[in-house]
């Protein structure tokens, strides 16, 4: 439980990547200012979380299940923590997509929107009300410079961060009235398995449907140069989470 001075945080994606680096970098503050309530669709991997958190564990960091796609376990998950109270929430949890459009299903689409926007939106919704009511809390939400323009074969996941930047820009101005900030973090290419995963994944697929010219292009120009780009330009989570921590501090 958290002791009065302490920050109540609660972060979606903890299991790998940037959400578990940033869980990691704020149990483990030095001032011990913060409670932090990680989260995951699975706890079954709460391994690596915890390995990289030694010994803080059932001290500045606990663990709950959530997955941001349910609204079932989005309530669970928030009337789980005590009062309701949530000081911080960091928005993480979200899904790449990337490859012609031509060959991605609709059904494929609608699991990135409904991760990377309506699962914020999930979020937001559920914490607004305790927020408003105590005036004051702190939402921070990690959009992507793919939220700020589009690239080429990232048709649908920029989108979905488009989506949320103007949503979270409309609601910005709302909470401030409630004090309530509203925060978006726009990383450039950071190394985490996001990227590998779905690199590794989309060289390797075969795109029925879409012409020989736009396959070319996309494996050929598109994938290796952007290899080239997160190599030379790629930040590291760890890079993100101390961004964060300023952000929240
Ligand atoms: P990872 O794939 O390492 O982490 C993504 C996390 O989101 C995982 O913990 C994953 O859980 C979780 N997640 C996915 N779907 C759900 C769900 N329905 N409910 C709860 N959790 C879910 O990627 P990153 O750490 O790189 O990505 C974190 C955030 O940073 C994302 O929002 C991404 O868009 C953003 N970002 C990433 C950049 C990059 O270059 N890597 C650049 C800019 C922004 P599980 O293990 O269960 O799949």
């Amino acid at each position: 439980m958290a002791n009065s001075g302490q920050k109540v945080v609660l972060i979606t994606g903890c299991s790998s990547g940037i959400g578990l680096r940033i869980a990691v970098t704020l149990a483990t503050d030095e001032k011990k200012r913060y409670h932090v309530i990680a989260t995951m669709r699975d706890l079954k991997k709460k391994d690596k979380l915890l390995e990289a958190a030694g010994d803080v564990y059932g001290k500045t960091l606990m663990l709950l299940p959530l997955d941001v796609c349910s609204d079932e376990s989005v309530r669970q998950c928030i009337n789980s923590v005590k009062d309701r109270h949530i000081d911080i929430l960091i928005n993480n949890a979200g899904v790449g997509l990337l490859g012609p459009v031509e060959s991605i299903s609709i059904e494929e689409m609608k699991r990135v929107f409904d991760t990377n926007f309506f699962g914020v939106v999930r979020m937001i919704k559920e914490v607004m009300p305790d927020m408003k009511k105590r005036r004051s809390g702190h939402i921070v939400v990690m959009s992507s410079v793919m939220g700020l323009q589009g690239v080429v074969f990232n048709d649908v996941y920029t989108a979905s961060k488009f989506a949320m930047e103007g949503f979270c820009e409309s609601m910005a101005v709302q909470l401030l009235k409630f004090n309530i900030r509203l925060s978006m973090i726009e990383p450039g290419p950071v190394h985490t398995e996001f990227e590998t995963k779905m690199m590794e994944e989309v060289a390797k697929m075969e795109y029925p449907g879409v012409d020989a010219d736009t396959i070319r292009y996309f494996k050929d120009v598109y994938l290796p140069s952007s290899i080239d780009i997160f190599e030379a330009m790629g930040q590291t989570p760890e890079d993100i989470a101390k961004c964060t921590k300023k952000v929240i501090e």
